[in-house]
Order: C-alpha cells, then sequence, then structure tokens
C-alpha cells in the first residue's frame, strides 16, 4: 500500500504574545512535515524556529535521515547563536516527520512540541516531552492532573541550539490508511485537554478546519502562547488520488515491501533508557542551563533590593519622640519601614526647623550610628535654644533625660 499525505497546518500568535515564536514546515516532495516553538530574547525565538526548520529541510533533501536531520537543525540553530550577539542563548523545539518504506512513519523529537495519532477515534500521545514536569511526573512526584497547573509546565529541559549537540529520540510509528497525526506546539496542549482534542479531530474531516477549530479552541481557554497545529491524514494511494505522493527515491517502492521490514534507522530505537543516575545529571545540568540565569537574576535583585531597603536608617517622628527607623521612608516595594529606637527626646522641644525636618523624616543614614549623631545634633540645638530661653542654666545636651526635664511640655 502507497499511504499519501493530506496536510492542513496553522500557526496563530494567541492572544497574549505580540509575536509568534511558533513555525512549523510541510515539503510535499519530501513527504516531511515539522513544528517547531522558538525561544529567546526580542526576535531570537523566530529566528531559531526559522533557522531549524530550514536546517531540517536542507539535510533530508540531502538526504539525511530524519535523527540526522535534526541533529544538522540544531548545529545551525546553534552556530548562529553563537556567532551572533543578538541570539545568543535562543533555542527551539522540534518535532519532525517523515515516512519511511514499509509504511513507517519517522518521528524525531526534541523538547515539548508532541505528535499524536487519531487512530479509531482514539488519540494515542507518540511523544515524551523534554520538560520539567514531564520529568516530575514520571519521577512520580507529580501527576498528570496537577502537571495542568504546575506553573513550571513550560520549562523545557532539551531544545535544539542550545548545546554543540543534541539527543534526539527517534520514534518510528507503523501507520496505515485512515491515521490522522497531530503536531503541536505547547501553546494547544497547555491549553486544551486531549479529551477536546480527539473530539475534535474525530469530529471535523478536513484537516486545515481540523486545525483551525484547535487553534479557536485553544485561544477561547485564553492563548497565552503562540498555537501551532498540523495535521496530517494518511489516506491509501488508491482511495485517494488527488493526495500528494510521497517521494520515494532513494528506498524501495512500498507496495514491494513487506510490513516489517525495519525502517533505515529503526535498529537504533527505541532509544534505551539511560542509566539512572547520568540522566539525572543531564537533567540537571539542563535544567540549571534553563533556570538558572532567572533565578540568579531575581535573587540579585531580590537581595538587592532587599539590602537597599534594610540597611539604611532614618529618623523620623514616632508618637511625639525622635525616632530611629530602619528601611527607607515611604516603603520599598513590599519592605515597609520598621522602628528601630524610639528615643526619650521629644519632638517637640526641638528647634523649629529640625521639628520640621524630623516629622518630615531625615537622612538616609547607612547605620544606627549615623543617625544617633544626627540626632545627638538635634539635642544639642535643642539645648541651645533653651538655655537661650532659660538663661544660662547648665545643661547636659547627649543625655538622654537631661534637658527634656520638664517631662511633659
Ligand atoms: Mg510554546
Amino acid at each position: 500500500m502507497t499511504l499519501h499525505l493530506v496536510v492542513g497546518a496553522v500557526t496563530d500568535v494567541g492572544r497574549v504574545r505580540d509575536h509568534n515564536e511558533d513555525a512549523f514546515l510541510v515539503d510535499d516532495q519530501l513527504g516531511l512535515f515539522a513544528v517547531a516553538d522558538g525561544m529567546g530574547g526580542h526576535q531570537a525565538g523566530e529566528v531559531a524556529s526559522a533557522t531549524a526548520l530550514e536546517a531540517l529541510r536542507a539535510a533530508v533533501t540531502s538526504g539525511e535521515g530524519i535523527r540526522d536531520a535534526v541533529t544538522s537543525a540544531n548545529d545551525a540553530v546553534y552556530e548562529k547563536s553563537t556567532t551572533d550577539d543578538r541570539l545568543r542563548g535562543m533555542g527551539t523545539t522540534l518535532t519532525a516527520g517523515t515516512l519511511a518504506a514499509g509504511d513507517t512513519l519517522l518521528l524525531g523529537h526534541v523538547g515539548d512540541s508532541r505528535a499524536y495519532v487519531l487512530r479509531d477515534h482514539q488519540l494515542e500521545r507518540l511523544t515524551t516531552d523534554h520538560s520539567l514536569v514531564e520529568e516530575l511526573i514520571q519521577a512520580g512526584e507529580l501527576t498528570e492532573a496537577q502537571a495542568e497547573h504546575d506553573p513550571r509546565r513550560s520549562m523545557i529541559t532539551r531544545a535544539l541550539g542550545i548545546e554543540p549537540s543534541v539527543d534526539v529520540d527517534l520514534y518510528p510509528v507503523q501507520v496505515h490508511d485512515g491515521d490522522r497525526l497531530l503536531l503541536c506546539s505547547d501553546g494547544l496542549t497547555g491549553m486544551v485537554g486531549e479529551d477536546e482534542i480527539e473530539a475534535v479531530l474525530t469530529e471535523e474531516h478536513d484537516p486545515t478546519q481540523a486545525a483551525r477549530r484547535l487553534i479557536d479552541e485553544a485561544n477561547s481557554a485564553g492563548g497565552i502562547d503562540n498555537i501551532t497545529v498540523l495535521i496530517v491524514d494518511l489516506v491509501d494511494a488508491e482511495r485517494q488520488t488527488a493526495a500528494v505522493p510521497i517521494v520515494t527515491d532513494d528506498q524501495p517502492a512500498p507496495a514491494e515491501t513487506p510490513a516489517e521490514q525495519p525502517p533505515e534507522e529503526a535498529p537504533e530505537e527505541p532509544p534505551a533508557p539511560r542509566p539512572r543516575r547520568t540522566r539525572g545529571r543531564r537533567r540537571l545540568r539542563r535544567v540549571l542551563l534553563w533556570a538558572l540565569p532567572v533565578v540568579v537574576v531575581l535573587g540579585v535583585a531580590f537581595g538587592f533590593v532587599d539590602y537597599y531597603a534594610h540597611h539604611t536608617y532614618f529618623v523620623g517622628n514616632d508618637g511625639g519622640r525622635v525616632t530611629v527607623f530602619q528601611g527607607r521612608q515611604g516603603g520599598l516595594l513590599f519592605w515597609n519601614p520598621t522602628v528601630k529606637d524610639r528615643t526619650s527626646l521629644r519632638t517637640s522641644t526641638l528647634t523649629p526647623a529640625d521639628a520640621s525636618q524630623v516629622r518630615a523624616g531625615h537622612g538616609q543614614f547607612g547605620s544606627v550610628g549615623g543617625a544617633n549623631a544626627y540626632i545627638a545634633g538635634l539635642r544639642a540645638r535643642a539645648a541651645q535654644t533653651r538655655r537661650h530661653t532659660l538663661g544660662n542654666q547648665p545643661v547636659t545636651p547627649t543625655t538622654a533625660a537631661g534637658p527634656a526635664a520638664p517631662a511633659a511640655p
């Protein structure tokens, strides 16, 4: 049997983002289709996804198998990101499919975009996300239901373009006439449940219409990310002559190939699970790679504000007394000033100029000592004024209880 591909694909910016970093590729001649979800500052995410798809197509054109082609895409993105400062740190997911001999679909996959197959009205996921929450689910630390609302949902543990080499998961999938494939970015699966996706794919016959409906569903649910939906219907050539045939230049005629014959890259797959520790370490390194800069920046910023808010003092009025406050006048973000030391010195006994200064809050002292020195000055000036008023009575300006002796005015 010769299977033809009938493809419908739509990408949408969503309802929150201002540009679309997702991209898809459909090449009828090569029988190649792919979805990429780019990430990176400014326009770098778009560059990453476009670069990956371009390199993927070139590699498949030159005869590379799908896994090597995804590796070539990694090289292309990495090369661009390390030679152009504006693109530094960019990356992309890539989920790519091609039909090989024996009606075997070969999927190459890195990241958290997904591939599904709808067969007999049942949706089945083909790929495993390279994401933090997926790792936590596998480790039994998170349930699928919890993962749906986990704020770390979009953190991925593997992407193209981040490191000079990348592990590509390869999935050989035996496909049949009537199968419907779905490739999509996390902008769909983060917004729309699998039951709903299954219902739309089952109900809507036309692949482009089905893709549009899924995009609409994701947008109705909030559309917080870019959304890409690529649907491939696999149709028997004799049943659907209008479909685009797959070119199989370098492969034996599919009609004569027994279904059991392994595809070109099948012996390597599915990837054997790595020893636990190595996996753990690689995972940690990748998670850190993505998360660390953000954590460091937030930590430094928090520490700086915290330090700034707490290691500064001013002198103000609290309950009629001259008081040393710790913090910034008026507070800073959610750090409010606190009373450090309420002195016995009454604000009303200060010189009029000092009193209004204190009532308004005075100074940015780096230490309590600085604030105390200023208060000593206040006492001295207050005492001097009193001396002028009362005559030459002896006063002790720096003694707390001294000059304010007539307790309440
Ligand atoms: Mg996304």
